[in-house]
């Protein structure tokens, strides 16, 4: 993929101090710097949407990934249906929910996905549309993947909001990607750490202080 294709937030000089935006007072001391503002994500957002749909061929599957991809694919969703393609039309859409939880032990990675074979079968001649926040080692989007070729989609794509440049990574690279994010634990924009900082607009790197304050 070329460089062009993301925005690349990884050079730390480049990181927002936190006096420069407003951050609700509960997080002041959670969060180290901001990453990428909320209005920089928004703009992203709309990019992304043109980019989706002058690529689409037809109606599209648009597939959540939850907890943390809603924030993203609820924004995307209201983009794409504000835009038509060259030809002037509109692309139809249908909206699926798919729960997936990762799992990490030291060193092995496992992933669970709540789909029943019925919504598996569903997929089949469609075209989808996989919307996650955010691809760390890639694992849990190849697995989800594997699971869906098995039911002959007619295409599927994925868009993800962030991806971490970790030497953990796997290799995958989506189709659409947002920005690439430097090796650390972001928050906010739906991305959380123990279900907090959901209520935080914008992406930020959780301080230690943060990160002790909200362990489990
Ligand atoms: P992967 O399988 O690609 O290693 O991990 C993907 C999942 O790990 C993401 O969907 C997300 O739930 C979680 N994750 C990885 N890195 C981060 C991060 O920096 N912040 C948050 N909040 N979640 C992360």
């Amino acid at each position: 993929m070329e460089p062009s294709k993301w925005i690349d937030v990884t050079v730390e000089k480049n990181h927002y101090s936190l006096d420069h935006f407003v951050i609700p007072t509960h997080y002041e001391k959670d969060v180290s710097s901001i990453l990428i503002p909320h209005g920089v994500i928004m703009d992203r957002v709309d990019k992304l949407a043109r980019m989706i749909v002058d690529e689409a061929t037809g109606p599209l599957v648009v597939c959540c990934i939850l907890k943390g991809g809603h924030q993203y694919f609820a924004d995307l969703v209201n983009s794409i249906k504000k835009l038509t393609t060259k030809a002037g039309t509109s692309v139809p859409l249908s909206l699926e929910f798919i729960r997936v939880k990762s799992y990490r032990n030291d060193q092995s990675e496992g992933v669970t996905i709540s789909l029943t074979e019925n919504e598996c079968r569903d997929f089949e001649g469609k075209n989808l549309l996989i919307v996650e926040d955010i691809i760390d080692t890639g694992a849990t989007m190849v697995k989800l993947l594997e699971r869906l070729s098995q039911y002959q989609p007619k295409s599927v794509k994925v868009t993800s909001l962030l991806v971490k440049k970790t030497p953990k990574s796997n290799g995958y690279i989506p189709d659409y990607v947002g920005f690439a994010i430097p090796d650390e634990f972001v928050v906010g924009y739906a991305l959380d750490y123990n279900e907090y900082f959901r209520d935080l607009d914008h992406i930020c790197v959780i301080s230690e202080h943060g990160k002790k304050a909200y362990a489990v």
